[in-house]
């Protein structure tokens, strides 16, 4: 056994260092360009890159492992902290440790967690007592996600940002917003995160960010997923439990955190609420798999150098935590799936509940309106020399507006293969019709939805989405895919499947095809088969008829009358506005 271990350990450590020279902890001298430079200049991609490759080379704690491949052509990469190693990565999956994701570089301009984690995989292997302290986890760094748009190296884009000197551009290689990306995966990136992200199965995601928007006090903010949305225990566990103790672990560290100040052209007194991370966002996607997600934000104007010594801070508070509740995260995090497909129904839209408040203690800064030196309006001013503490209301309750039963099953039609890729790549299990089958199944018809008049992330993005449901009998075809909702991603196939969910597939495009009809009819020929199907079909006639007398501007308009029978007919096209997901009760 021994020695087998020992071989794939030479293997893979022979495949890890593939690209780097042999050099060991003696000669590599692990200081950072941030360190260096005195906390004000972040590296370029591919030093990056090198350092991870050393660090893995120098300390056997350390494993670099690469994924598919990112839309800029370079492969992800993810660096593994364990205090025996990673051999092979489907290890880290099956560990009974704790396993914890950290995104790096998503948006690149917004440095501050490229560098503390680089810091902070040096500083564990260095560290007997730090080793000793995390034993029981695994960390697992993505170094950089963005890497096309970390390749675009520039001083400016970040125009509110004080620091660093240099750091890349917020669109990656094709200029998508990769923290938009996660359920459309329109990007190489997200589907090589999505092989990451189930390679690990974290319990625990933080996502590391630099705010934009308002002046405070504070120099880093947390943002945490909507608890009310996460659901059941593990919302509440992550509302009462992680979040206070991430912050009191900080407090012990001197450092001052708020949520994330949702405030946009106005001030914080005014009150606030908690951000809504839908699926589309990284913290709202991990949600789908039962993950306790965290967005960090630390804040534009405050120095680069204090920024990461906190958020590096900040890490390692979420690590104790984690640590302190392991037991406790696990057994909620294997439940939990069993506990959604138990309650029968799931809500897939949400508002906040603007009756339920509390009050938080908030350390601001007094803004002002006074006339603007460049425009001839009037601008917002924060006076630094006026910190304050005040209470103000922030609304981090939110309730379910549209909740629907859970199926037992959906089915999919083969064709829409773009769909079943990105089923595939999230591990939805699902088998296929061995034969033709005729089944009676639930069928969903778009009735209602608004569509932007702006381009959104590559997309027409829809919304306020409504269905009708009818049962038909429906003749699937063999390999059509059945999709059984008892599975650990149940949350993902109803996000993805229902229409009306806010980032559904319907929404983001996959399915609009089945909007616009492909065959039609002259008024003047079908006419006479109109007068025909009156006087054969009386159930037609009779709704017809009620139409005619309850529907003011439908008997002022032939045309619409016409097409009612049209609609109403053999004629009318079965595919026109149906969905092609079908559900089994
Ligand atoms: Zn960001």
């Amino acid at each position: 056994m021994k020695n087998i271990l020992k071989q794939i350990f030479f293997f893979s450590f022979f495949f890890l260092m593939i690209s780097c020279d042999n050099s060991s902890k003696e000669n590599t001298d692990f200081t950072t360009l941030f360190e260096k430079s005195n906390g004000t200049e972040t590296p370029e991609y591919k030093d990056v890159i090198t350092y991870y490759k050393k660090l893995s080379e120098a300390y056997n704690q350390i494993s670099l492992f690469s994924f598919g491949q990112t839309d800029s052509g370079e492969p992800l990469h993810l660096a593994v902290y364990n205090s025996e190693g990673i051999f092979n990565v489907d290890e880290i999956k099956n560990s009974l440790k704790n396993r914890i994701l950290i995104n790096n570089g998503i948006h690149p301009g917004e440095s501050d967690g490229i560098d503390a984690s680089m810091m902070l995989l040096r500083d564990i292997v260095q560290n007997d007592s730090l080793q000793e302290k995390y034993k029981n986890s695994i960390i697992c760094v993505i170094p950089v996600y963005n890497i096309g748009g970390s390749l675009n190296r520039n001083s400016h884009s970040r125009a509110n940002q004080n620091g660093p000197k240099e750091y890349g551009f917020r669109g990656n290689a094709r200029n998508y917003d990769l923290n938009r990306d996660f359920i459309k995966q329109d990007t190489k990136n997200a589907a090589a995160f999505a092989a990451i992200f189930h390679a690990v199965n974290p319990d625990v995601f933080v996502d590391n960010h630099v705010s934009n928007g308002a002046d405070y006090q504070y120099a880093i903010t947390h943002l945490f997923t909507q608890h009310n949305k996460l659901g059941g225990n593990l919302g509440m566990f992550l509302q009462n439990e992680m979040q206070s103790q991430i912050e009191e672990s900080l407090e012990k560290k001197d450092i001052i955190i708020t949520p994330y100040v949702n405030v946009w052209g106005t001030t914080p007194e005014a009150g606030f609420s908690q951000f809504f991370d839908s699926p589309r966002y990284s913290t709202g996607y991990t949600t789908l798999f039962n993950t306790l997600g965290l967005m960090v934000e630390t804040h534009m104007l405050k120095p680069y150098k204090i920024r990461v010594e906190q958020t590096y801070e900040l890490l390692f508070s979420v690590f104790d935590v984690t640590e302190e509740k392991s037991k406790k995260i696990k057994e909620l995090r294997l439940n939990a799936s069993d506990k959604i497909l138990a309650k029968k129904t799931y809500p897939i839209q949400f508002k906040v509940d603007k009756e339920a408040y509390r009050d938080l203690s908030f350390k601001g800064y007094e803004g002002e309106i006074i006339d603007s030196k460049v425009t001839n309006g009037k601008r917002l001013f924060y006076d630094r020399n006026k910190p304050f503490e005040k209470v103000v209301k922030y609304y981090d309750e939110f309730v379910a507006t549209k909740e629907i039963t859970i199926p037992k099953a959906y089915i999919l039609q083969q064709g829409w293969h773009n769909v079943i890729d990105r089923l595939k790549n999230n591990h939805i299990e699902f088998t296929r019709f061995k034969k033709d089958t005729i089944i009676t199944v639930e069928v969903n018809h778009i009735k209602d939805f608004k569509t932007s008049k702006t381009p959104y992330e590559g997309h027409y993005l829809h919304s306020k989405t409504t269905v009708t449901s009818t049962l038909a009998k429906i003749n699937f075809k063999k390999g059509d895919i059945y999709i059984d909702t008892n599975q650990n991603g149940v949350r993902y196939l109803i996000e993805t499947l229902e229409a009306a969910a806010t980032d559904s597939f319907f929404n983001w495009n996959f399915f609009d095809t089945v909007l616009q009809k492909k065959e039609g009819y002259s008024a003047y020929v079908f006419e006479d088969v109109a007068a025909q199907i009156l006087a054969e079909k009386p159930a037609i006639k009779k709704a017809f008829e009620n139409k005619l007398t309850s529907d003011e501007d439908f008997a002022k308009n032939p045309r619409m009358q016409l097409d009612f029978i049209y609609k109403n007919s053999p004629y009318y096209e079965d595919a026109h506005l149906r969905l092609p997901v079908f559900k089994i009760f």
